[in-house]
């Protein structure tokens, strides 16, 4: 039976029609206006309406950027969008105006991890975590084959697992967080403070930009890395390290069969992998007495929250199907 994924980030609403082998059948999408959650709401059910005009589905699964419940009802917060305590699921259901179908929430690093674990490069593995590494870096763990959602739904915040102790400030309202070290933004951040010195190394990469050192963004770190630019290559190699050496980290609490990276930044492919890999061979506890969990960029690209989230919702509709 296909099932329909959505997922709703600040800017766009992205909705497919998936089938049971994770394809994606049908894609259509809409425009998000995070400051009004019932106009998300209208905009979701009429691009299930859409899709309805060709697809016979009963499970609708939302992939969400904040913390959901772990009843899979309700987004509790999101940063960018404005859900406070609010009932998706019943206020998403209520403005498709169906019986048949069945709606349920998961956070959207979760649903991408899903969908990597289902049909990407952890389908063989029974456990893995996947490092969604953007503008900040999200989390998803599973666990013997199952989602690890914790007690409340706030499971695998793993951006915010503290590495720095008085590090840089977070959005989260504390100090040193992974996310502050291992994500886009910190790359941009220590690109800028490196070309705000106008040092001879960092020529390359103000060119690029277009000779403004505040213009600089992620992508001209890995165009200039790609060149050859020795602080482009520094500059992703800090990355990795941070990536591997927190990946490390976490063995010692969940011991996965493998990593998955996904996120913008897999575009650096090895100049960032393979540090991580160093990184985490050489910080792992016991190390050379236990297996390396291998460090694999991510393959569903931007259709893993919708694919992952579609998964989730079939799987609590009919379980083992
Ligand atoms: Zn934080």
């Amino acid at each position: 039976m296909h099932a329909v994924g959505v997922d709703i980030g600040g800017t766009k609403i992205a909705v497919g029609v998936v089938g049971d082998d994770g394809q994606i059948l049908a894609k259509t999408r809409r425009p998000t206006h995070p400051e009004d959650p019932a106009s998300i709401d209208a905009a979701i059910a009429d691009a299930v309406a859409e899709l309805a005009a060709e697809y016979e589905f009963r499970s609708i699964g939302l992939a969400a950027a904040g913390f959901v419940s772990a009843d899979r009802e309700r987004v509790l917060f999101a940063p960018n969008i404005a859900w406070r305590e609010y009932p998706l699921a019943h206020k998403v259901a209520a403005a498709i105006g169906r019986d048949d179908v069945h709606v349920v929430v998961e956070n959207d690093a979760n649903a991408a991890g899903w969908a990597e674990f289902m049909y990407g490069p952890a389908k063989d593995a029974g456990s893995m975590v996947m490092l969604t590494i953007g503008t900040g870096l999200g989390g998803a763990i599973i666990s013997d084959g199952a989602l690890v959602r914790g007690s409340a739904g706030f499971a695998a915040e793993l951006g915010h697992v503290r590495v720095v102790p008085d590090g840089h400030p977070c959005g989260c309202g504390h100090r040193g967080c992974w996310e502050q070290y291992a994500s886009g933004s910190a790359l941009v951040r220590e690109a800028k403070r490196a070309a705000s010195e106008r040092s001879v190394r960092a020529a390359g990469l103000i060119r690029l930009a277009g000779g403004d050192p505040a213009a600089i963004k992620g992508p001209h770190v890995t165009e200039a890395a790609a060149e050859g630019d020795e602080l482009g290559v520094e500059l992703l190699h800090e990355l990795g390290v941070w990536i591997g050496a927190g990946a490390a980290s976490l063995s010692a609490v969940l011991d996965p069969e493998m990593y998955v990276i996904g996120g913008g930044v897999v575009a650096a492919g090895d100049m960032i992998l393979g540090p991580a890999r160093e990184a985490y061979s050489s910080h792992l506890p016991a190390s050379g007495h236990r297996p390396l969990a291998p460090i694999v960029a991510a393959s569903m690209g931007n259709d893993a929250g919708i694919v992952g989230a579609a998964a989730l919702a079939r799987e609590a509709d009919q379980p083992g199907e």
